[in-house]
């Protein structure tokens, strides 16, 4: 990859892991050396040493609480003598704003950086720090998955309790069965959201 920040971005099922790590083990195929990282609350797939896809795909990488301890996972690789050329970090719409500093100081030092993140939440609203990322990327790819209803492109992540769609203010964590689907746009339902305040 020739672009300093890339950013991968779309809905959930849209293959943003597998992506995150080809540009991973691209980079390791020419030698490089790559830090690979996740939020800790993503142990979804059970590993919490790996960056793992839906398709089975896995990269070694260092799970973390906060966006500094990337930071200081890279210095003291730097001071061992194996800076990274690349820094791959999945699930970045879970870290908290720092992450944007963070990645700056990333690309300061000459290392790559190479994200992946879901754009929206349930809600259909920007997710996190993932608006500013995208903005100051050099390259954004947007994957698509398929819609759970339709079959057109999904573009957007369905969030179902009990089976119904979620509503604008429902919290997030909930009693019961908490599930989420691949929908496009038409079929992404948000009872409650608050509709563009615009006089037409
Ligand atoms: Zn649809």
């Amino acid at each position: 990859m020739t672009e300093k920040l890339k950013g991968i971005a779309g809905s959930m099922a849209a293959g943003k892991t597998d992506i995150l790590i080809r540009e991973a083990r691209r980079c390791e195929y020419r030698r490089k050396n790559i830090a690979a990282f996740k939020p800790i609350i993503d142990d979804r797939w059970g590993s919490s040493d790996t960056i793992k896809s839906r398709s089975g795909k896995e990269f070694p990488a260092v799970a973390v609480n906060t966006p500094l301890e990337i930071l200081e996972c890279v210095q003291q690789l730097i001071a061992m003598d194996r800076k990274p050329d690349l820094v791959a970090i999945d699930e970045i719409q879970f870290f908290s704003p720092e992450i944007v500093d963070v990645i700056q100081v990333l690309l300061e030092a000459d290392i790559k950086v190479v994200y992946a993140g879901l754009a929206t939440d349930f809600r259909g609203e920007p997710f996190g720090s993932m608006p500013t990322l995208l903005s100051l990327s050099d390259e954004i790819i947007r994957p698509t998955a398929i819609c759970e209803v339709c079959g057109d492109e999904a573009t957007r992540s369905q969030r179902l309790i009990n089976g119904e769609p979620a509503n604008y203010t429902d919290p997030l964590i909930v009693i019961g069965d908490d599930e989420y689907e691949a929908r496009c746009p038409k079929h992404h339902l948000v009872p409650g959201k608050p509709q563009p305040k615009i006089n037409r």
